[in-house]
């Protein structure tokens, strides 16, 4: 492996799953761009962003994937997930028939990423690991008076499943760096 000042170059795929309307696209324009859209219609044409940051000195790029609206159709291809080393699997806190998704969308998730190559793009990594580091995440809870998960089982939830787990807002911002800056140091872990 090279020792090159600045040679590490670690890009990561994340992809952000979970039913219609939890709050998806706007924790990653949120985060990617701090922008909240309060009517945001079903994502058009933008795959994914990227984002940056630094983990030991070294640049860490995330590139997050945002389905186009397709799970509104449960008709997310296995194309979506290919590659991904990290996932955010987002449910609303305020309607618990997207809690109850969760399970369905984990399944889909571990099907997609154990039946085809896992592609770490990772240079001068001392190994390739297929972990994929993953986060259950409440959203919306800024909903507090119309709660309808407590944050007890999603915390259970998470731990059944060997999840990381944090509620978050996208309209206030809370935990929402945070939230996908856990998942990308996961994965800095997992390959370094
Ligand atoms: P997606 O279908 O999962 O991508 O969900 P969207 O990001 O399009 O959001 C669906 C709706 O929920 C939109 O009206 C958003 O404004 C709203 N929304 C998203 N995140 C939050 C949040 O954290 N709090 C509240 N109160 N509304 C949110
Ligand atoms: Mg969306």
């Amino acid at each position: 492996s090279s020792d090159e000042e600045g040679g590490e170059e670690y890009l990561f795929k994340i992809v952000i799953i979970g039913d219609s309307a939890v709050g998806k696209s706007n924790l990653l324009s949120r985060y990617a761009r701090n922008e909240f859209n309060l009517h945001s219609k079903a994502t058009i044409g933008v795959e994914f962003q990227t984002q940056s940051m630094e983990i030991d000195g070294k640049e860490v790029k995330a590139q997050i994937w945002d389905t186009a609206g397709q799970e509104r159709f449960r008709a997310v291809t296995s194309a979506y997930y290919r590659g991904a080393v990290g996932a955010l699997i987002v449910y609303d806190i305020s309607r618990r028939t997207t809690f109850d998704s969760v399970g369905r969308w984990l399944d889909e998730l571990k099907i997609s990423m154990f039946s085809s190559p896992i592609i770490v793009y990772v240079e001068h990594s001392a190994h390739s690991d297929t972990t994929v580091a993953m986060m259950l995440v409440g959203n919306k809870c800024d909903l507090e008076n119309i709660r309808d998960v407590s944050v007890e089982e999603g915390k259970s939830l998470a731990e059944a499943e060997g999840l990381f787990f944090m509620e978050t807002s996208a309209l206030d911002s809370t935990n929402v760096k945070k939230a996908f800056e856990i998942v990308i140091r996961e994965i800095y872990n997992n390959v370094s």
